[in-house]
């Protein structure tokens, strides 16, 4: 089976590499910011990270 290249290809490889980046930013901010720590809930800005990775997790799909 001949590995498929391509623009489609590359644009895959990049929303998911979109997805890892958000993700990190998620979890490094959840393991740094005090009020999220402390609580297990999603302070205003934990919102706004975890909202950025579910934008590139449905672009990704799309
Ligand atoms: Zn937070």
């Amino acid at each position: 089976m001949a590995e498929r290249t391509g623009p489609v290809q590359a644009q895959h490889r990049a929303g998911e590499a979109a997805v890892q980046t958000a993700y990190s930013a998620f979890i490094r901010h959840t393991q740094v910011c005090a009020p999220c720590r402390k609580t297990g809930a999603d302070c205003a800005e934990a919102a706004e990270l975890r909202q950025a990775w579910r934008d590139a997790r449905a672009a990704v799909a799309a």
